[in-house]
């Protein structure tokens, strides 16, 4: 690949061939979009003269749609890579470590899917250990609910411990407190730039017309007040306090070398549902307090995006700028590819100890939890996905 004039360091995985967009706010100044190119991110404002990316947010950008975003990309290549350009836009380069990284973009409808057939299997073993591990929809249609868009917030919010009504299977009665089994997940989030009309689905083969890219998705989740609300419903306050996700949006224009693909599902899907089966090769990695608890990767999915945003509109409805939808925990086979505690630990029964010699089932208050992500690149390197982290705080109440 041509070689930009920025400073970007040798083994940096934000490159020319990744380029994220996120919102930014240099000390003192009101945040806007950029581009992040090594450690330092362009301010596309001022870089491109479009006042569309003067805003806090990602969304006027993210509506404009396909064709509009693979310009933008072009043309900040040419700006990075073209030495004329340099005098002008150095002023414009900001050392990430001196800005702060905001929401980037504003969240219109959040869903999460269930699509890892390993996770889905685990806490079927772990919860209906007399039946099949999968329920009998499961490899008919990509499972998933409505969560909560306005408690998704961008990496490094503090996350409080929630409180809510927990009932032991032997308790007589529910009690109220602060969550014991407060825990992650670690998914991938597709985030929606252009819309869609109202009664009009979103076939598979349109999936890269709607979606822009891709964060990284923490689904913190409160185990013990999940098991008691969630029948006959699904998930709400379990899920509902807090969605953490990545920075950095990854446009799907860095991921083309990602795409690799997959065994055919077996049974074959319903015909809204069919193409040829395709993952993304993500490698993740989830580390509790520095250490690396496990490696999901995300090749193992057994739905694609494609799919799930079909499934998403198939029934007519329509697509927001900003809607975000993620993936579903994300497991593999093996145990250190497991992509939640309550996997990792199965439910509490077999606890992990940490290399500082303390001991978790689910997470500790003062905990910080890290997601982080790469891809490959056409080239051979890997760019990426940057992290998304938070820190838990203890219970307000109870
Ligand atoms: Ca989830």
């Amino acid at each position: 690949m041509t070689r930009t004039w920025a400073p970007v360091p040798a083994d940096s995985g934000f490159g020319l061939a990744n380029l994220p967009y996120g919102v930014f706010a240099p000390p003192g100044e009101p945040p806007r979009c950029g581009v992040r190119i090594g450690d330092h991110v362009l301010d596309l404002a001022a870089a491109l003269g479009d006042d569309g990316f003067a805003a806090p947010s990602l969304n006027a950008f993210l509506a404009r749609g396909r064709t509009a975003w693979t310009q933008t990309r072009n043309r900040i290549v040419d700006l990075l890579t073209d030495t004329s350009h340099e005098p002008r836009l150095t002023p414009h380069l900001y050392p990430v470590g001196d800005v702060v990284l905001q929401m980037p973009f504003g969240v219109a409808d959040y869903v999460d899917f269930y699509a890892s057939e390993h996770h889905a299997g685990n806490i079927g073993r772990m919860f209906r250990p007399d039946a099949a591990p999968l329920l009998p929809n499961w490899k008919h249609l990509p499972v998933g609910y409505h969560g909560r868009a306005g408690t998704v917030v961008v990496s490094g919010t503090p996350v409080v411990r929630p409180c809510g009504q927990r009932k032991a299977p032997s308790a007589a009665a529910p009690t109220f407190g602060p969550s014991a089994k407060l825990d992650v997940e670690v998914e991938v989030g597709f985030v929606v730039g252009a819309s869609s009309e109202l009664g009009r689905p979103v076939p598979v083969s349109r999936f890269a017309e709607h979606v822009f890219g891709v964060v990284l998705v923490n689904d913190w989740s409160a185990r013990d007040i999940q098991a008691w609300e969630y029948v006959p419903l699904g998930p709400f306050l379990g899920k509902s306090f807090a969605t953490t996700v990545s920075p950095w949006v990854v446009p799907l224009d860095a991921l083309a070398a990602a795409r690799v693909p997959r065994p055919p599902q077996d049974p074959a899907p319903l015909e809204y549902l069919a193409e040829e089966a395709w993952a993304l090769d993500l490698d993740l990695a989830l580390e509790v307090n520095g250490q690396v608890l496990s490696r999901p990767p995300y090749t193992r999915m057994y739905w694609s995006p494609a799919q799930m945003l079909a499934h998403m509109t198939v029934n007519g409805a329509s697509l927001r700028t900003g809607d975000l939808y993620a993936s579903g925990t994300v497991s593999g086979p093996e145990r250190e590819q497991r992509g939640s505690l309550i996997e990792l630990t199965w439910n509490g029964t077999e606890p992990l100890t940490l290399e500082d010699g303390s001991t978790r089932t689910f997470l500790a208050d003062g905990d910080t939890v890290t997601i982080s992500g790469t891809a490959p690149t056409a080239d051979g390197g890997r760019i990426s996905l940057g992290e998304v982290t938070g820190r838990v705080e203890p219970a307000v109440d109870g």
